[in-house]
């Protein structure tokens, strides 16, 4: 008997192919939800930088209290200037130096000490002016024009202050406006990115399935018999390790003077006879019975074994069926249908082995043969 070829090597090849792909899409796959994970992380940073920003601008002393104070102390110097030049009496003169005393406070301030040159000269005058007052040795409006010098000061660093809040907010909108474009492209890139390797990782997967697909399509193929769509030796192998702990009855079925019926009625009507003899065999066995051809005229066929008895029954009745059958064959030599020689054994592939099984039942067949065909043998498993 001809060994079929087993293509099932070439099915593991093309399987190991495939199973390489899947590094591919985890790795799209990943690089799609590193992709988002980095938008997520832009966004968060964006949002939290905008308020901290405003915080730190508008918080700063030489922006707006620093100007705030500089008004409030000018303030306090022109009431007193005021209160000098209206020709004033004791009480006036005392209000005049607590106005100056309270713009001097308001005056005397680390960021105008360092920014302003004008400050401290500014300030001796005001210390000059109180003490004047005080011993009323200068005349309050001579007094009053001193005062110029450190109000036009105060307005020097008033409009100074001014400036720089209007930078500090103009620099502000400027990075805000930055920063808004940077996430809208940033993001925008992310975003396309992430979608594109989903994509990829999407394509990848498709394309394995079908590679999967097309596997087990090619796979179902090679399993089978092309000319009677059964399975072949293959399929019968894997379905004996597929039912490894169950006690199988093994029927093999070879056509007695087959060469003979071909080398009459030709090739073709000994194909259509092949396929007649499987639907025969199907009707005949159990239902629970799978039928294989090994190659050639030799058939097998795979059933639950309950035990001997009932698979000697299962081969006496099959035998009878080809009978009843009586498929002409014209160049047999005594007979002139179709028989067939079956020789059975019946086994627990976990116990015994396939191997084994096969002899058992091969010598029973070989035993009808022997003994003159169109008959069947059991013989059990040694
Ligand atoms: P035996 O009683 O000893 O079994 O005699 P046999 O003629 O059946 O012997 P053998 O097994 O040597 O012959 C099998 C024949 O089956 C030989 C070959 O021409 C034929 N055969 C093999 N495959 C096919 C096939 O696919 N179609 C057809 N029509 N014939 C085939
Ligand atoms: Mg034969």
């Amino acid at each position: 008997m001809k060994p079929i070829l087993d293509s099932s090597r070439d099915v593991d090849k093309s399987d190991w192919a495939n199973r390489k792909r899947p590094g591919r899409y985890i790795k799209w796959l990943s690089l799609s939800l590193m992709s988002f994970m980095a938008l997520m992380v832009l966004i968060i940073y964006e949002a939290r930088w905008v308020f901290p920003e405003i915080q730190t601008y508008f918080s700063q002393p030489g922006n707006l209290t620093g100007q705030q104070l500089a008004t409030r102390s000018r303030h306090y110097l022109q009431d007193a200037q005021a209160r000098l030049l209206d020709m004033p009496g004791p009480e006036e003169r005392a209000a005049a130096i607590t106005d100056i005393e309270l713009a001097y406070g308001l005056f005397d301030v680390d960021v105008y000490h360092q920014q302003y040159d004008c400050t401290s000269p500014s300030l001796g005058v005001l210390d000059e002016t109180v003490t004047s007052l005080e011993s009323d040795s200068v005349l309050p409006v001579v007094l009053a024009r001193e005062l110029l010098d450190p109000i036009a000061c105060l307005t020097r660093i008033e409009m100074g202050q001014l400036d720089r809040r209007a930078e500090a907010i103009n620099t502000f909108s400027e990075r805000t406006r930055w920063h808004n474009q940077v996430l809208i492209y940033t993001s925008l890139l992310i975003f396309v990115f992430g979608l594109l390797f989903w994509w990829l990782h999407e394509r990848q997967l498709r394309r394995t399935e079908k590679a999967t697909q097309e596997t087990l399509r090619w796979m179902g193929r090679a399993m089978r018999d092309p000319l009677t769509g059964i399975g072949n030796r293959s399929a019968l192998h894997q379905d004996v390790m597929q039912q490894a702990q169950q006690l199988l009855g093994l029927v093999l079925v070879d056509i007695d003077f087959f060469k003979q019926y071909n080398d009459t009625m030709g090739h073709p009507a000994g194909d259509a006879l092949l396929r007649n003899l499987v639907l025969l065999i199907a009707d005949a066995l159990p239902e629970e019975a799978t039928l294989y051809r090994l190659g050639g005229d030799e058939f097998a066929a795979l059933l639950p074994c309950e035990d001997i008895d009932a698979l000697g029954r299962y081969c006496q009745q099959l035998h009878q069926e080809v009978q009843r059958s009586a498929f002409s064959h014209a160049a047999h030599p005594d007979k002139k249908q179709v028989t067939l020689s079956i020789g059975a054994t019946c086994f627990m592939p976990s116990r015994v082995g396939f191997p084994r099984a096969y002899e058992a039942a091969d010598n029973a067949l070989y035993q009808v043969k022997t003994a003159g065909r169109d008959d069947w043998q059991i013989i059990a498993v040694a």
